[in-house]
């Protein structure tokens, strides 16, 4: 099911797009809980809670992750540290049924 993460994909609605290549696209959150909070989605659409990923995702997911290594590095918080987050439905908090990872950094991030 299309969602506004499938818009910004499509560039039917703006966004501050920080990285692209073919299976990924990042950008700013637009409501930034970290002076550094982007999210890494992938392009597929057709899979809206990390619950839905199969094995054959592996190597989309992984590509994620070594996307917001290297994102982490180009905003200057590899060295001091980031977060990553990914909500799973409900319970999990998320709000966007388009697979998504946040990477916040820039300040210290507290316990849960
Ligand atoms: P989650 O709660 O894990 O599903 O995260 C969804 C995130 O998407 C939230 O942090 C929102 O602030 C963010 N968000 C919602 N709409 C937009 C948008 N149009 N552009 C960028 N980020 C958005």
């Amino acid at each position: 099911m299309a969602t506004l993460f499938g818009k910004i994909v499509r560039r039917e609605i703006p966004a501050d797009i920080v990285y692209e290549d073919d299976q990924v696209l990042a950008f700013r959150d637009i409501n930034p809980q970290a002076p550094q909070h982007i999210l890494i989605i992938p392009k597929r659409e057709d899979i809206p809670t990390l619950d839905d990923a199969k094995d054959s995702d592996g190597p989309l997911l992984g590509h994620r992750l070594l996307t917001a290594q290297k994102l982490a590095r180009e905003l200057g918080i590899a060295e001091s540290g980031y977060r990553l987050i990914m909500n799973c439905r409900e319970e999990g908090g998320q709000t966007v049924y388009h697979l998504h990872l946040h990477l916040l950094g820039g300040r210290q991030m507290l316990g849960f």
